[in-house]
């Protein structure tokens, strides 16, 4: 027994010794992967609000929910060979924000929540990636399914105090000289003297929402903001399970991004799923899974010119901070969980919601007419009926829930502590039912806002291997800037 202990020890010792000298090695590979690398065509996805629990949630949506059965369908992007983990504070909080976190992605140093591209002082301007890297001559690409002067797209074309200086960011975007800006209308764009729409076409650039204008762009198109035809909440792109069958999606943003910045020099392409996080802060899990892979749809995009120009590519996915401390685990379904229940949302709530307002417009909107709209649209019937999956029956707690949630939008019952809790400034009835069928297959949610969660860093192509380890969010955009030179 002793002699056992004495050998335990001893190996315990071979392998901390194996690790200390091991650290030093890894920093040295890392900076010969830096040294050798020099990729031409950068691709960076950020899903906003996409941590560990969301990708995960994903793999757990697509995948086998059979008891015995029960496995993870692969996402195209956590397939990647090298991964990585971010630290996602900023100067303000644990619990960062985009302005802040997409500046330390784009900038490489920290700054505080709703500040875009300045530092802590709030006045004194950085330099981002795209920025430098136009400067060497690339064409940049800045495609988002939100609006394109949201905090993340802007963090790579603005230098601004306020992240809601929405007008001021769009007369710097339109400033940029940027090549390809895609996906999600402008926000508050006839803030100010003269349209950003306008501003955009007196710089030069071909604005166009026209899906046939915008199915036919290629590298002689100049410079160009294509926008969705389709528009949903604040000027974003739809949620990808609402999006008409024909709609232009994050995807086909990519690829034409791909046909109008592809030339010799070399392009920086970064594509944010958006709503991945505006998903998280209402607690909708449906919404948020299917951005999550719609995000990786466009990342296949990326991998597939990435095999036709091998060496030369490099591909990285990553988020800016989790959203909504979503959990696959919740405390009244305990070790169990059924995603496969989750199939029966037909929409997200933003859709629900306007499905209820025009309910409510027509005239009278009673609880009967709630609940043939809740079976529609998420499956849920009252106690003692039948329902297509017998999980998706409410109890009496659930029922009791919607109840309350029906009585509080009708009367406005929002703005107690309770409420804030229950509902987190979201329309009552649909952010009830979201928490109810997420809670039913398994999911929970702590926050409305961010958490301090560190978000994976995937990486393929030429010099992933430099985005191995844990690092902080800065370190993304110096990693970034050493491998292509940007300095
Ligand atoms: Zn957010």
């Amino acid at each position: 027994m002793k002699r056992l202990t004495v050998m335990l020890m001893s190996l315990i010792l071979i392998v901390s010794a194996a690790f200390a000298s091991g650290d030093m090695e890894t920093e040295k590979t890392i900076n010969k992967y830096v040294e050798d690398a020099s990729p031409k065509y950068v691709f960076m996805f950020i899903g906003d609000g996409m941590s560990s629990p969301q990708t995960n949630a994903a793999q757990v949506y697509n995948g086998c929910n059979e008891p015995g059965l029960i496995d993870l369908e692969e996402l195209t992007f956590t397939q990647f060979p090298v991964v990585g983990l971010q630290y996602t504070q900023d100067a303000t909080s644990f619990c960062p924000d985009s302005a802040s976190t997409a500046t330390s992605l784009s900038s490489g140093y920290k700054t505080h929540s709703g500040v875009i591209g300045m530092g802590i002082d709030k006045v004194t301007p950085g330099v981002t990636i795209a920025e430098m890297l136009h400067d060497k001559g690339w064409k940049i690409g800045i495609v988002s399914s939100v609006t394109i002067n949201h905090a993340t797209p802007a963090a790579f074309y603005a230098h601004i105090a306020s992240r809601n200086d929405y007008y001021d960011i769009g007369l710097q975007m339109a400033a940029s000289g940027f090549e390809y800006f895609a996906g999600g209308s402008v926000n508050k764009a006839d803030d100010g003297d003269k349209s950003i729409y306008e501003v955009l076409e007196d710089n030069g650039y071909l604005v166009t929402n026209d899906r046939d204008t915008i199915l036919s762009l290629n590298g002689n198109s100049g410079k160009v903001y294509a926008y969705s035809p389709v528009l949903q909440d604040d000027g974003a792109m739809p949620y990808d399970i609402d999006a008409p069958a024909d709609s232009l999606r994050l995807k086909d943003f990519v690829k034409k991004g791909i046909d109008v910045l592809d030339n010799e020099t070399g392009f920086f392409m970064m594509v944010e799923g958006g709503k991945i996080d505006w998903a998280g802060h209402a607690n909708d899990a449906v919404a948020n899974m299917s951005d999550t892979l719609a995000l990786d749809e466009a990342v296949e995009v990326a991998v597939e010119f990435a095999k036709n120009h091998p060496d030369e590519t490099l591909i990285i996915v990553t988020g800016d901070h989790e959203t909504g401390g979503m959990t696959i685990g919740y405390a009244a379904t305990g070790y169990n969980t059924a995603f496969d229940i989750l199939r029966a949302q037909k929409c997200s709530y933003v859709q629900f919601d306007s499905y209820v307002e025009d309910e409510m417009a027509d005239g009278s909107f009673t609880f009967d007419d709630m609940m043939a709209m809740v079976e529609e649209y998420f499956g849920l019937v009252a106690p003692g009926k039948t329902a297509q999956n017998e999980a998706l029956v409410l109890d009496e707690y659930e029922y009791a829930k919607l109840q309350k949630a029906y009585d509080d939008q009708m009367s406005g019952n929002v703005d107690g502590y309770e409420e804030s809790l229950l509902y987190g400034g979201y329309s009552p009835i649909s952010v009830t039912l979201t928490h109810i069928i997420n809670n039913k297959a398994g999911i929970g949610w702590t926050s409305y806002a961010h958490t301090g969660l560190p978000v994976p860093v995937y990486a393929y192509g030429e010099g992933a291997e430099a985005f191995v380890g844990a690092y902080d969010n800065t370190e993304v955009a110096h990693k970034l800037m050493d491998l292509t030179d940007a300095r």
